[in-house]
């Protein structure tokens, strides 16, 4: 469809409306025309189209926009015949995806009150025409605005604006029965602490109380939703901060194991500089640091971790606590098992030690001024001649050895491959002098040497 002008004013929310900010009125005239040729459409078919939730938070706050999500009063069977194209996403619940040349735009029909029973997901969800009482069931101030794109007027009815300005999360309505309605909102929360470069905001009174008062119903949250809002967290720029408070609020304890009230000097190392540059996996790991990882491994699996991501956490939990010897050779190993996770290792190993923490796994106790001077050393460690993978293959070996298939070619095959990255070899020549040398042929192959860090 085409758009000649600006949108014709769609349905008139049900609630009073405020002149934008001067940046909001800025972002609103810069929307793309496919945002534009969305709210028409809507407008032209007798509906009221809002942009709600994350998007107005964000560029109230002078953020960048990454999803805008809408609410309309059509209800969902009606968009898909106006939106031939768009995908039921969600539709029981309403909301129907728009796939634009930009972004995918969700669009959620209105929807009334709703019961909880069991602080997890609405029983029922019932259609309806008032934005007011879509708002009201959000969770947060901030989260509860929208905005009217062809009017170019905001609605704030739970007064987020003022919230934003003071640096206040606070729920719509009353905390306590909101937070029992929908456990989850207990870790929204304090993902919406953490406001990046701006620091961390406050609760208000209200709130921080409910939360420590309802942080046990998390329990009943599905863990496939809590790891979403704590990856999240996990991910904040200040996430020491909100961890630690967290901790303090009883949060922590409902999904991970420990007692973390207590955990002063594990909270503080995610402050450590470092951390800063760490992904959320990594600062899980670090934050499991002193747990067993059989207790890792179920904790994990219980959250729904993808297979990746789990073993990505496990293999530096694993590793957490050794360290390479100082030499070329040792040095060469180690950044040839760990590939791209050789610094992050040596990094968090600094963390630890510079916090006393004990990795569960045991390990050695060189302090951290050790540490620093193999980060060093790692740095300025020259690329290999020919790189990491193997000069040499199984029949190469075999020509020369006699070897047949089996185990003793392997061990051979993983002592040479260790051997060429000590050395730094540069050819299969080089690899056959070394071959000559190695009294293979008398030693047990269960002791042959292979390339594996820790030892
Ligand atoms: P992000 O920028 O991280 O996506 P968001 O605020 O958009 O943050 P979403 O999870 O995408 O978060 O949710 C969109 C909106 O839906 C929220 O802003 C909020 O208004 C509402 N919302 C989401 N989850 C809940 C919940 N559990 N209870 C009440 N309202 C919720
Ligand atoms: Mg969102």
């Amino acid at each position: 469809m085409r758009i000649e002008e600006w949108p014709v004013p769609a349905l008139e929310a049900d609630l009073p409306s405020l002149e934008c900010p001067p940046h909001v009125h800025k972002w609103i005239d810069n929307l793309p025309r496919e945002v534009l040729e969305i709210v028409s459409t809507v407008a032209q078919n007798g509906g009221g189209i809002w942009v709600v939730g994350g998007a107005v938070r964000d560029v109230c706050l002078g953020l960048d926009v990454h999803d805008i999500d809408f609410a309309v009063s059509l209800e969902p069977e009606q968009m898909m015949k106006l939106f031939p194209n768009a995908i039921p996403t969600g539709i029981d619940y309403g909301t129907v995806s728009l796939r634009g040349k930009q972004a995918l735009y969700e669009v959620t029909t209105l929807r009334v009150e709703s019961h909880y029973s069991d602080g997890r997901r609405p029983e029922q969800v019932k259609w309806g025409t008032s934005l007011s009482k879509d708002l009201e069931r959000r969770d947060f101030t901030i989260n509860a605005m929208a905005i009217d794109v062809a009017r170019k007027v905001m609605h704030d009815p739970h007064f987020g604006m003022q919230d934003m300005e003071r640096g206040l999360i606070r729920a719509v309505g009353q905390a306590y029965g909101r937070l029992s309605e929908d456990a989850l909102r207990i870790l929204r929360a304090y993902r919406f602490l953490d406001r990046g470069k701006a620091g961390i905001w406050e609760f208000d009174f209200e709130l921080g109380e409910a939360l420590r008062q309802n942080a046990h119903k998390l329990k009943v949250v599905t863990n496939e939703r809590i790891w979403m809002e704590w990856h999240k967290i996990l991910s904040g720029k200040n996430v020491g901060k909100v961890v630690e408070k967290m901790a303090h609020d009883g949060v922590l304890d409902t999904f991970l194991p420990g007692n973390w009230a207590s955990q002063h000097v594990l909270l503080s190392a995610l402050q450590h500089p470092y951390v800063h540059d760490f992904d959320g996996l990594t600062r899980f790991a670090l934050l499991l640091c002193e747990t067993f990882s059989i207790e890792v491994d179920e904790v994990l699996s219980q959250l729904k971790l993808s297979k990746k991501e789990r073993r990505y956490i496990l293999e530096l939990h694993q590793k957490f606590g050794q360290l390479p010897k100082p030499s070329l050779p040792n040095l060469r190993v180690f950044r040839a098992v760990l590939e791209d996770k050789a610094e992050l290792h040596l990094q968090l190993e600094i963390v630890t030690r510079s916090h006393n923490l004990s990795p569960s796994m045991g390990g050695s106790d060189e302090e951290v001024d050790e540490v620093y001077s193999l980060l060093e050393s790692l740095e300025k460690l020259p690329p290999l001649k020919s790189g990491h993978s193997s000069l040499v293959d199984g029949h190469w070996i075999m020509q020369r050895t006699g070897l047949r298939k089996g185990r003793a070619l392997g061990k051979l095959k993983g002592w040479l491959h260790r051997l060429q990255i000590e050395r730094d070899l540069a050819s299969s020549d080089e690899v056959e002098e070394v071959l000559c040398s190695l009294h293979w042929s008398e030693e047990n192959y269960l002791d042959w040497p292979v390339l594996q860090f820790p030892e």
